[in-house]
């Protein structure tokens, strides 16, 4: 039976998971075996799963309408005992949310760990619980086979003190309110693999993860320096449905004018807002730029200008500008969102390779650009895996 490392990552109705084999003590570069179960808590959870090949081997109904977090992990591990019988889980890493101040590398997941990581929950109340959910329901079914954690704060504890602050009196920044950073598992594969795409990789590099959720991180020899997220992952760019950076004088205004209360914010900045808040459309970047309704334009405009705005601001934080990484399912996918905000930021002498761009090249650049701009698939899912065999030296 071959070994292999399970990668989880739970949000509040789905689960994607990921199977990568070891052999030899060498992880695997791709997954055996990937996939998802949506829609958690209500009536039709599905369970959708595809092989090295990319063909589906699964697209089952859950057999339980409305199933909890343990419901669906314990389908799903039912599922691989018959799927892949040929592979022996020895190990799972989840992708936890937030790591607070004590959490800068991953770490294995038992006892007091546990208990801190609760401790979390108010800082990021949207994922930090089905993280933990899912912890747990491993630890039921496979009470044997050790958990690690891996954070999406955690890439960015390098930065300087001054870009974790904010302008808050200090008691509220020890009691831990302060600029955190998120996708770390993204930014910390796209430092791992830059040095085989770009010989800027030590320099001064941006990196844009563009999806649903969307952030920037610039580095220094690889490592964090500054990043658009904040306490949150609502602060920023404007992303699918969250408002990214706003006047914190607009949500007075809410308090006092409209008399919104904080659970009636919250959906407004997390799910209403974004692209599909300002389109009335949709969130999703292909159908607005399909689409040649104003508003449409307007909501496209906006996420290209923000995006340009910070790459000065990154750039700035920095010291400069050596490399431009795009990732994401935008920033992977979209030749017209990076055509259009390389050419709002052709003053930093980005000049863009159109042809390389419209064929998804990894270098995108033209060969005069002061700037090498590149697009580079992440892969959150492997950097799990290979924290998680690392860390327990398997
Ligand atoms: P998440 O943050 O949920 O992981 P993804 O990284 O999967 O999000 O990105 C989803 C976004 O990528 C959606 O807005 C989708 O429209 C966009 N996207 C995917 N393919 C393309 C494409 N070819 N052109 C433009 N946008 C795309």
């Amino acid at each position: 039976m071959s070994q292999a490392i399970l990668t989880i990552n739970a949000g509040s109705s789905s689960i994607k998971f990921a199977l990568f084999p070891i052999v030899e003590k060498t992880l695997g570069d791709a997954a055996v075996i990937f996939g998802q179960i949506d829609g958690i808590g209500t009536p039709v959870a599905k369970l959708a799963a595809k092989n090295k090949e990319g063909e589906k081997i699964a697209s089952n109904d859950l057999p339980t309408a409305n199933p909890d977090h343990q419901k669906a992990f314990d389908y799903l591990l039912s599922w691989f005992t018959g799927e892949a019988a040929d592979w022996k889980i020895i190990a799972v890493g989840h992708r936890v949310v937030h790591g607070g101040q004590l959490f800068s590398k991953p770490v294995r997941l038992e006892g007091h760990t546990l208990e801190e990581l609760t401790d979390f929950i108010p800082l990021a109340p949207l994922h930090q619980p089905h993280n933990l959910a899912g912890i747990y329901a491993i630890q039921s079914l496979m009470p044997d086979v050790p958990q690690v954690g891996c954070f999406d704060t955690a890439f960015h504890r390098t930065q300087p003190d001054e870009a974790q602050i904010f302008g808050l009196p200090r008691a509220f920044t020890e009691e831990g309110v302060r600029r955190y950073g998120f996708h770390g598992l993204s930014y910390e594969y796209i430092a791992r693999v830059l040095p085989e795409h770009s010989p800027r990789a030590e320099g001064r590099v941006v990196i844009a993860h563009l999806g649903n959720g969307a952030s920037m991180a610039a580095m220094v020899k690889r490592k964090g320096v500054a990043t658009t997220m904040g306490f949150t992952a609502v602060d920023g760019l404007v992303m699918g449905t969250r408002v990214g950076a706003i006047d914190p004088g607009v949500l007075l205004y809410l308090m006092e004018n409209k008399g919104m209360n904080a659970r009636e914010i919250t959906t407004l900045l997390y799910k209403e807002s974004g692209l599909l808040g300002v389109s009335g459309i949709s969130q999703d970047m292909r159908t607005l730029l399909a689409s040649d309704k104003p508003e449409a334009q307007e909501a496209v405009n906006l996420f290209c200008y923000r995006i340009a705005r910070e790459i000065g601001s990154m750039a700035a934080a920095a010291g400069g500008l050596d490399a431009l990484v795009f990732t994401g399912g935008i920033g992977e996918n979209s030749a017209e969102i990076r055509r259009r905000v390389t050419l709002l930021s052709a003053w930093l002498g980005i000049r863009l390779d159109s042809e390389a761009n419209e064929r998804r090249h990894i270098r995108i650049s033209a060969p005069e650009s002061a700037v090498d701009v590149l697009v580079i698939p992440t892969n959150e899912e492997w950097m799990i895996a290979h924290h998680t065999r690392t860390l327990l030296d398997l």
